[in-house]
């Protein structure tokens, strides 16, 4: 199966959090977390069109500069996504800097604040000197971004302050068969993109493509698509050890082909991670296992591991049951 998503994390376990997601076939991608950027090249940067901040704590924001440097001059907006203050936090940013040049840039920052079950919209444009302008209010019922191909859902978790998690979904996929496709004597081409973004926008069966010169109805050429259940990618960090936190998130988090999850502590310093509103390792292992995630990765670890970088991973992936390190999948005995 060809994946959708390509995702990796842009620095190391030591380094900010700030996972990049780019979506195959489309000129779009998507930050989680805006910690350190400068390793994203300026082809990824322009790519991106949505960033998902957990919370604005400088090692998750301070990339936010980077990203708007390299933007000022782009056509398409830029969404930011985050908890309650995150309108403020950019507002700020803005303030930092003189905007006298800039009235002819193309640049619109569309802010959407998640404030218990309420999104709220401000935004920002170059051509305004970054005035912010305060919008609409809506309804938020869990997702925060939805169209034909994914959906982005966000839960509101406490790190003594109020702080996101994310996942991203597909909402299915679409395997084309190449022997069936062979057999009808259908050649590869941009038509199976269509074809697929039909079957996505779900539009009526009478619709015509034209392949190789004959034409055939979408009701016709279903037969090529095979449908399988979406990607699914999950994003925890920065989360205080309690019970409603680790409900939340095991729920959010059900199934994820990958979950990336904080392992700011090891379990021996759990007292640690209490006072710091942090998970440990072991909760990160333990929340993989009972949310029965296919694949685990631990990141943001604490300074005081820089030693012996391995123990934590050890500890998540013997807490998941996956003891060979890595968090890859092994088959059930
Ligand atoms: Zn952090
Ligand atoms: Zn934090």
């Amino acid at each position: 199966m060809k994946p959708t998503f390509h995702h990796r994390l842009v620095n190391g376990p030591f380094e900010d959090p700030c996972l990049f997601i780019r979506i195959i076939r489309e000129k779009r991608a998507f930050l989680f977390d805006m910690g350190s950027i400068d390793r994203l090249k300026p082809r990824d940067l322009q790519k991106i069109t949505d960033v998902f901040v957990t919370h604005t704590h400088i090692d998750h924001f301070i990339g936010f500069d980077t990203l708007l440097r390299a933007l000022l001059k782009r056509g398409l907006p830029l969404r930011v996504y985050g908890p309650s203050n995150i309108a403020d936090c950019i507002e700020g940013k803005l303030k930092g800097y003189t905007w006298n040049l800039i009235r002819e840039y193309p640049l619109k920052i569309e802010v959407l604040c998640v404030k218990e079950d309420k999104i709220i919209a401000s935004s920002f444009c170059a051509e305004n000197c970054f005035k912010r302008i305060d919008n609409s209010i809506s309804d938020f019922s869990g997702i925060l971004l939805r169209d034909p191909l994914l959906k982005i859902k966000a839960i509101q978790l406490d790190h003594q302050i109020p702080c996101l998690a994310f996942s991203l979904e597909e909402e299915f996929h679409i395997n084309i068969d190449k022997v069936i496709l062979k057999k009808r004597g259908l050649p590869v081409g941009p038509w199976l993109s269509e074809l697929k973004k039909a079957i996505r926008e779900n539009i009526s069966e009478d619709t015509e493509f034209t392949v190789s010169g004959r034409v055939y109805k979408l009701e016709d050429l279903r037969k090529i698509a095979k449908i399988t259940k979406g990607q699914k990618v999950s994003y925890v960090t920065d989360v205080s050890i309690n019970d409603e936190n680790i409900r939340k998130i095991v729920d959010l988090v059900h199934d994820s082909d990958k979950f990336y999850c904080e392992a700011y502590f090891m379990e021996e310093d759990r007292e640690r991670a209490l006072e710091r509103f942090h998970l440990t390792a072991k909760m990160a292992g333990l929340i993989a296992r009972e949310a029965r995630v296919k694949n685990l990765i631990v990141m943001h670890f604490s300074p005081k591991y820089r030693e012996y970088p391995d123990a934590p991973i050890k500890e998540a992936m013997v807490e998941f049951g996956r003891d060979d390190g890595r968090g890859d999948i092994k088959e059930e005995a």
